[in-house]
């Protein structure tokens, strides 16, 4: 029996699976949780030290169920853009993880330049923001003692959460493509840190991991009392992607989370986009580089939550579906969930949500419908952009995350889209990418094999009825306006 373990170092928990290369499967799992500190208002903080010990006890979990002579390596997918920056001689942080959430260097953000801007958008694929790692990075330089002290001292490594993992566990220093692309330090078409940006920073090279394919060999790690390669490494998005076999053009992944994560795969060259969606490194395997337009809605699932937490409207997140099922449409009611301002292609930090087009008859079934539909319309809004980018259409979607488990909300969004919706079997596709590119990074697997193995536990095929759904998103789209926060 060959096992690979696959790690899913997460913003919540971590957890380990185990991975049987035969059965193409997961057949245990392992999970710690671990919180995050909120100091002062927008501040996210984590213990690197802990993620980093509560992943060794999950990974060695699963060894010990495995049997440690039976593993044949381990991959890693993790939360992308935290940082931690740590002793290179005792591998002791010298900070609090600042998390990918943290909104601590917003202004410092907002001060770019719009010349430094494009530069950033040009190399990177991303736009300045606190979100990404370098503005984090700079953070702790200008504020920490102790980093200082090993600055000067040549002492210090600076990375994300993979990095500080495959550091810990197998002394290398060393990340993957994937993760590197989200540092806004990248850039994306050579695949090399930036001198340009590092200068702009204030981050000298010598801090950072060296920057290999996602398909590398990062070294070995001790389990069970055997050396074990750790190989296969991804940013959590571009595993789902991975897991979720993605891997031609016009085949997208969507993950109902919290929010909404939409990733656009575009073939060996990168894509700029002019709706403000990223441009990101999709994957990095047998030689080959891929990328994907990436998009999120702020609000997906979180929706669905407010209904339930402050509207009591429905007492669990699975009664959503009942109640909209239970009426034949929204009878005209948009909802609009525009909690935090609206992302791609709005761009609008002030525009709040709205319920539009109440009458005397609507009813709490039409509200939480439109919650659902209102999903439908921000992947909608989504996929516009990236076909209108990419001049490639989507011909298929690829759902997972706690929301796809909602099987009106499937449907609906294979209706508004026209195209058919592919729910897996298995749905922790971010675990399953670090899997898959594990067993093909150490020869147990291959690209052609992956497609294989993805098995669909359901596919939602689109009504013919394409007009009455694209009404329903006009009618979306206008609520939208309405919502705006230069409104009259
Ligand atoms: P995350 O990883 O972002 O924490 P999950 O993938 O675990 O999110 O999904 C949880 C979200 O999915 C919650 O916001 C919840 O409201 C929503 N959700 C879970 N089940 C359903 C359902 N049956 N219908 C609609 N939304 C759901």
């Amino acid at each position: 029996m060959k096992y690979i373990i696959s790690l899913d170092a997460g913003t919540t928990s971590i957890r380990a699976f185990l991975y049987d290369v035969e059965k193409r499967a997961f057949v245990h799992r392992a999970q710690q949780e671990f919180p995050s500190r909120y100091p002062f208002p927008g501040w996210v903080e984590q213990d690197a030290e802990e993620i980093y010990y509560k992943a060794a006890y999950v990974l060695s979990d699963c060894a010990r169920v495995a049997g440690a002579e039976n593993v044949l390596g381990v991959g890693i997918a993790n939360q992308r853009e935290t940082v931690v920056l740590w002793n290179a001689k005792t591998g002791e942080p010298v900070a609090p993880a600042i998390v990918w959430q943290c909104r601590r260097t917003s202004e410092f953000c907002k001060s770019i330049p719009a010349e430094a801007a494009a530069v950033i958008r040009e190399k990177t694929g991303l736009m300045p923001d606190a979100y990404f790692s370098a503005s984090k990075i700079r953070w702790v330089l200008d504020r920490v003692p102790e980093a200082k002290r090993l600055l000067a001292a040549h002492e210090l490594m600076a990375g994300t959460v993979d990095s500080y993992l495959i550091y810990k566990f197998t002394g290398n220093f060393a990340t993957d493509y994937t993760n590197a692309s989200r540092t806004m330090l990248f850039n994306i078409r050579t695949l090399a840190w930036d001198d340009g940006l590092l200068g702009y920073f204030g981050i000298p090279r010598e801090i950072l991991p060296a920057a290999y394919p996602s398909d590398a060999r990062m070294g070995e790690m001790t389990l069970g009392g055997r050396k074990v390669p750790v190989a296969g490494v991804l940013g959590d998005q571009q595993a789902a992607l991975f897991g979720q076999a993605c891997l031609t053009d016009g085949d997208a992944k969507i993950t109902y989370g919290t929010g909404l994560f939409m990733l656009f795969p575009t073939g060996e060259k990168p894509v700029a986009s002019h709706s403000g969606l990223l441009t990101t490194v999709a994957a990095s395997v047998g030689g080959k580089t891929t990328y994907c337009l990436e998009g999120s809605v702020f609000h997906a699932g979180s929706s669905v939550k407010w209904l339930r937490d402050e509207m009591g409207l429905i007492s669990d997140a699975a009664e959503s579906e009942r109640l909209a099922r239970s009426v034949p449409s929204s009878e005209g009611v948009v909802f609009v969930p525009a909690f935090t301002g609206l992302g791609a292609p709005y761009w609008d930090s002030e525009a709040r949500g709205l319920i539009a087009g109440i009458t005397r008859g609507t009813r709490k079934e039409h509200i939480v419908r439109a919650v659902l539909e209102s999903i439908a319309y921000g992947a909608k809004d989504l996929a516009g952009c990236m076909e209108r980018d990419s001049g490639i259409p989507l011909r298929s979607v690829k759902c997972d995350g706690g929301a796809s488990a909602n099987d009106f909300l499937m449907q609906f969004q294979s209706d508004v889209l026209g195209i058919p919706v592919d729910r897996p079997v298995e749905r922790e596709s971010t675990a399953l990418g670090a899997a898959y590119l594990s067993a093909i990074a150490l020869g147990a697997e291959s690209a052609d094999g992956i497609a294989q193995a993805r098995k669909s536990e359901r596919v939602f095929l689109p009504s013919k009825d394409r007009e009455a759904f694209g009404a329903l998103y006009e009618n979306y789209r206008r609520a939208v306006r309405r919502a705006l926060g230069d409104r009259q």
